[in-house]
């Protein structure tokens, strides 16, 4: 960790603002982003996304420690991208098109707050439940 990193990487949240890019996703959604996935590399176009090439920065260190990377994470070190955490007003979800799961109506929020870490790292393909 390093002074001013923000933690929290089980977080759900409603989305106040979306990118140009970003088509699946409108303001108003409540979304559990985790896995940082770019949606195009080899293990994205295959599902993977927690294995996605693209959007771990310090790649080159996390495969030095655990002999691969893992995709970015939000508020898991600077080994995996130091992004910042949920632990804050607002949070930017990069590749918001590919990562975050939307919540489907009818859920509340105790209900699926979890699935942030207990689902997003995992290889199930994102908004499939949807
Ligand atoms: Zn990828």
């Amino acid at each position: 960790m390093q002074s001013g990193d923000v933690l929290g990487h089980e977080t759900m949240g409603e989305v106040v603002e979306v990118g140009s890019q970003t088509k699946n996703l409108k303001v108003g959604d409540r979304v559990v982003p985790f896995t940082i996935a770019c949606g195009e590399c080899f293990f994205c176009k295959r599902g993977f996304h927690s294995g996605c090439e693209r959007t771990n920065p310090d790649r080159e260190k996390a495969a030095k420690l655990w002999g691969n990377s893992p995709a970015g994470l939000f508020a898991y070190s600077h080994l995996l991208g130091g992004y910042a955490g949920g632990q804050a007003e607002y949070r930017r979800v990069p590749h918001a098109d590919v990562g975050p799961l939307k919540v489907p109506n009818g859920l509340t929020d105790e209900q699926v707050l979890f699935l942030s870490d207990i689902f997003r790292p995992a290889t199930w393909p994102p908004n499939s439940a949807t």
